[in-house]
């Protein structure tokens, strides 16, 4: 049966939830323009310029990736393609390397480069950095060595990749398959729950908010409360 929920939805004050396929991509409305975090799969330009369109939103200035997955990148070429200016790509400098097609990249990150090619980006980031949008990058690698999640002060907003996925209102890391490292994606996630995030964005599953039970559950659930 075909999905009936609107592809853009309001999640917090001028921040939207893009759904794509199996996927989320937020957008955040800015003095610096609309600041588009992840970018979907390749092909999924149109529907993330639609979505922002329905909903008065100019196209990106600016695209913060997570991590260099290709359902979190792949929508980045066609972005390029079809924004005029086209918007700056800033990406974790590890996760940008992978893009400039260097080093040796598990599958979703090599299928990215097999998808859209080479990518440079314009700008990189590092832990601690601030970013368009009010928001500060938290390395949290495990999923992906150079793995970013994007932090929202102000209000308590995390933007979280895939250092987590949300599944009937529970968070768990995502599958061993899809986690390069699982004991550096629990110490990810201890950092996460640190912040005490009012409001959880996953790249998979749906928004959360007042996580706080939800990660304490996870992260007993994964051996972390033996750990300190
Ligand atoms: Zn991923």
């Amino acid at each position: 049966m075909a999905d009936a929920r609107p592809v853009i939805g309001s999640v917090a004050p001028a921040t939207w939830r893009i759904r794509l396929k199996g996927v989320n991509a937020y957008a955040l409305a800015t003095d610096e323009g609309t600041v588009l975090v992840d970018a979907g799969n390749p092909g999924d330009a149109a529907r993330i310029l639609g979505a922002l369109a329905a909903a008065g939103a100019p196209p990106p200035r600016t695209v913060l990736l997570t991590h260099a997955d290709v359902d979190h990148a792949g929508g980045v070429r066609g972005l390029l393609r079809q924004c005029s200016p086209r918007p700056r790509i800033v990406a974790p400098a590890g996760e940008a390397e992978v893009l400039a097609g260097r080093g040796r990249p598990r599958l979703m990150r090599r299928m990215t480069r097999m998808m859209t090619g080479r990518l440079r980006c314009d700008a990189t980031f590092a832990d601690g950095d601030r970013l368009p949008g009010g928001l500060t990058a938290v390395a949290t690698p495990g999923h992906t060595p150079g793995h970013f999640s994007l932090w929202r002060a102000a209000d308590g907003t995390l933007f979280a990749g895939d250092a987590l996925v949300v599944r009937d209102a529970a968070v768990d890391l995502p599958g061993r398959v899809f986690t390069e490292d699982a004991s550096a994606a629990r110490a990810s996630l201890a950092r996460l729950a640190a912040l005490a995030p009012r409001l959880l964005l996953p790249g998979h599953g749906d928004p959360l908010p007042e996580p706080a039970p939800a990660l304490a559950r996870a992260l007993e659930a994964l051996g972390w409360s033996d750990r300190r």
